[in-house]
């Protein structure tokens, strides 16, 4: 399938063919939604893989299959494709779709997510004792130093941006006038 730039076209994943990643991508998306409720969920978008011919010679190529990427409902998304090798365990899966998801966001929406609630900082999926968790940086104060934020999927509500509290609003007033 091409599209008129004659680059392949992404597919959407259709659920259960990558449940591993489905489940992940249900968590984040919750994540998603508290901090940023005026965004739709992402998606799993897939496109061919083919291994790069150096690889290829070396007999280093993965088997050719796909690339799955986290994506916007528009078919964009933006960084790396989600590590196949991250569906062993469910926490590989949520730290990796997590990833995933934030470079989309990032890139293609400008938006810093999930932040601290502490400290209004950008956090950082990783692992905290094999739990999956959003890591924020700390504060300025030496003292003040890195902590979990979240666990993955537990994210909390910050702040609604003005323009959602604007929007809100009016559709309050809207509806009393009725
Ligand atoms: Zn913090």
């Amino acid at each position: 399938m091409y599209d008129s730039f004659g680059t392949h076209r992404p597919r959407e994943v259709q659920p259960g063919e990558y449940p591993e990643w489905d489940e992940a991508l249900a968590l984040v998306n919750r994540d998603l939604s508290a901090q940023l409720p005026e965004r739709d969920p992402l998606c799993l978008l897939a496109l061919p893989y083919w291994p790069e011919e150096e690889a290829e010679e070396a007999g280093e190529a993965e088997e050719a299959g796909e690339c799955v990427h986290v994506g916007l409902p528009d078919g964009t998304w933006h960084g790396n494709d989600i590590p196949r090798n991250s569906r062993a365990t469910p926490a590989d899966a949520l730290v990796a779709v997590a990833e995933a998801a934030q470079d989309t966001v990032l890139e293609l929406l400008w938006q810093v997510w999930p932040v601290c609630i502490e400290h209004r900082l950008g956090m950082h999926p990783g692992k905290e004792d094999g739990r999956p968790v959003w890591w924020c940086a700390g504060g300025r104060d030496p003292r003040d130093t890195k902590h979990v934020g979240a666990s993955i999927g537990k994210v909390e509500a910050t702040y609604r941006p003005r323009s959602v509290r604007r929007k809100e609003r009016g559709q309050r007033r809207r509806s009393q006038g009725q």
